[in-house]
């Protein structure tokens, strides 16, 4: 197999990501650079200007305006174009951020559809949720404020430290000897050898806090009645002391090294001050000598925000690079979809070929060997008793997963040579637990087909069964669906059945739901299900038997295999197992009625 190339980092990779905008990150740096120079200007005039004012007085004469008066017009100028550089700077880094973010959310949300849903399954939902906000956030921070700081942060110091050798090399030595011994002394602190490993703690119990909050906040009702919150929390209690720990042993680990650091970083004056004395003790001239030392005394103590900057730059950078990491990792997750081209499905026949899978790190095979048939136009029901692999032949038809062994086909295509958008064009599929999204109603049934009219969208839902109930909602079609919305499960399946009319794909998948919450919805389902089908191939995963006893076939799936299929009459004379779930299913819709003529 090839080796992996080796993937770049930090500000390197970020340029790769950055793709077309790189152009604009280049001139914001420079323009970052360049603003670095304007604002090193008044140190230099301010020390020209100081300089004159104590000679001319030394010499007993004061200072006229003519003198300093060029000084003083470069001191104004270097402040405005500072300016003008600095906003132009973050004008076109921000800029420039916001649309990288953008491209690299829609890179990730693309590549999320077209890799296995076993993704989802092994990483919680906490840790996708960091990666696609916050990570991606961090480096739209990172272009817009911190990049262009790189360049200013190594310019800054760099043109102040020549300065400072140019007006005195003596003194800029030792103002230079803390920082000297501050850098080393963060060296050796940053060598030792268990820091990395600290880091990785801490990181590693933050993610992990954090995935365990997010899944407490979406399972907050669950944990409330089958918990009880004190229980509910033991794992979060745990995990956030874990955090805790982790970073009080990186703060111990790195206390010694980085008080050190910092007591040198600051300590400009205290060397300044012993050579200032012992210079002005030898000097031959006070004027010659005081003017500089006050500009050093000055500029040390403004010599250490460029140098923090830069410290700051560069432990930004480490930062994101465990974030790019995360997204690289994302971004090279194998595909199960064709990005590129693909074949283009013509017929709506399928059919499984020897099929078998087993889900990410489960040792038992969900599916085992299936070859089934599903003519064009055919209505194929699924049954078998809960965990038979029913739901896993409609996500292997979806191609949510990749098989192990065996094809697939739709219309003799192998799904492998389909791509994502072009599967989906001709699928619709019914969920359980229908999906309604947080916007519209229109706009939910729209999802189905983007470009129908309004005129569609309203005959769809009739069609659905659910117009009435939609028009009867004070806003009608324009009723934002949320939690507080009062529509029922049913009538939230009806909306997602409007939604597979309107796309009318040639394939419907349905999950039929296990609980109808009444009589009345039941029967307006079933209704809008044999609308749906009509005419197209269906595979609808039955769990009771007397809604599909006139299916064209019946297929029973137990422990992943394909057991018995036929017609009902069929598998009536020949499948014990389907007969066996027949016989239970009237058994407890006779109890239900009994129990109904008790009340
Ligand atoms: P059915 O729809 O007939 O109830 P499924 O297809 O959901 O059955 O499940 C078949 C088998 O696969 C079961 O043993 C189930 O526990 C297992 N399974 C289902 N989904 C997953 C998953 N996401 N990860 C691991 N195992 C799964």
């Amino acid at each position: 197999m090839d080796k992996k190339p080796k993937k770049k980092q930090g500000i390197t990779r970020l340029m790769e990501l950055a793709g077309t905008k790189k152009i604009e990150l280049t001139a914001a740096c420079t323009l970052s650079v360049l603003s670095s120079v304007c604002k090193i200007v008044p140190y230099f005039t301010i020390y020209e200007i100081l300089k004159k004012l104590i000679q001319s007085y030394a010499a007993g004469g004061g200072l006229a305006f003519a003198e300093v008066k060029t000084l003083v017009i470069l001191t104004a100028v270097s402040a405005v174009l500072y300016g003008i550089f600095a906003y132009t700077s973050a004008m076109l880094s921000h800029g420039a951020a916001f649309d990288i973010l953008y491209e690299l959310r829609m890179k990730l949300m693309e590549k999320m559809g077209r890799i296995s849903s076993g993704y989802y399954t092994s990483n919680t939902q906490g840790a996708i949720k960091k990666l696609l906000i916050e990570d991606v956030e961090q480096i739209e921070i990172f272009i817009a404020h911190s990049m262009c700081e790189v360049a200013a942060a190594i310019a800054t110091p760099l043109l102040t430290i020549i300065v400072l050798f140019l007006v005195d090399w003596r003194l800029t030595l030792v103002s230079l000897l803390p920082i000297l011994c501050s850098f080393v002394i963060l060296g050796m602190a940053l060598k030792k050898p268990d820091g990395a490993k600290h880091q990785q703690n801490m990181a590693d119990a933050k993610s992990k806090m954090e995935g365990t909050i997010v899944e407490y906040i979406h399972g907050m009702s669950v944990i409330k009645i089958f918990c009880g919150t004190k229980n509910a929390f033991k794992r979060f209690e745990t995990d956030m002391n874990a955090f805790t720990k982790s970073v009080h042993d990186t703060a111990y680990y790195n206390a010694n090294g980085m008080g050190l650091y910092y007591a040198f970083f600051g300590a400009q004056v205290l060397f300044l001050l012993p050579a200032a004395i012992i210079m002005l003790n030898h000097a031959a001239s006070y004027t010659e000598v005081l003017p500089k030392i006050l500009f050093f005394l000055v500029i040390c103590a403004g010599l250490k925000e460029p140098l923090e900057n830069m410290m700051n730059v560069s432990i930004d950078s480490t930062k994101i690079n465990v974030g790019l990491q995360r997204i690289d990792d994302l971004l090279a997750e194998p595909e199960i979809m064709l990005s590129g081209d693909g074949k283009a499905l013509h017929q709506f026949d399928i059919a499984f070929d020897g099929v078998s899978f087993a889900y990410p790190g489960s040792g038992t095979k969900a599916c085992n060997g299936v070859s089934l048939s599903l003519p064009k136009g055919s209505c194929n029901a699924l049954v078998g008793p809960s965990g038979g692999g029913k739901s896993t032949i409609a996500q292997l038809l979806l191609h949510f997963y990749e098989v192990d062994a065996g094809t697939i086909r739709i219309g003799g295509v192998n799904i492998n040579e389909v791509t994502h958008s072009e599967l989906v064009k001709h699928i619709a599929y019914v969920f359980q637990d229908s999906f309604v999204f947080h916007d519209t109603i229109e706009n939910n049934i729209r999802m189905g087909n983007a470009a129908a009219t309004f005129d569609e969208v309203k005959a769809a839902a009739k069609a659905a069964n659910i117009h009435e109930t939609i028009e009867a909602l004070p806003d009608g079609y324009q009723t934002i669906v949320a939690d507080n919305t009062g529509l029922s499960g049913g009538e939230k399946q009806r909306i997602a059945i409007a939604r597979a009319m309107l796309k009318n794909a040639p394939i419907i998948v349905l999950d039929e739901a296990t609980a109808y919450a009444d009589a009345e919805n039941e029967a307006k389902i079933q209704e809008a299900f044999s609308r749906l089908s009509k005419g197209k191939t269906v595979l609808m995963i039955a769990h009771r038997l007397k809604t599909i006893q006139n299916a064209d076939n019946i297929l029973v799936m137990n422990e992943g295999r394909l057991e018995a299929a036929g017609t009902h009459e069929e598998l009536m004379q020949s499948c014990v197992l389907y007969r066996d779930m027949v016989t239970a299913n009237e058994r407890r819709d006779a109890w239900s009625l009994r129990k109904g003529d008790v009340e």
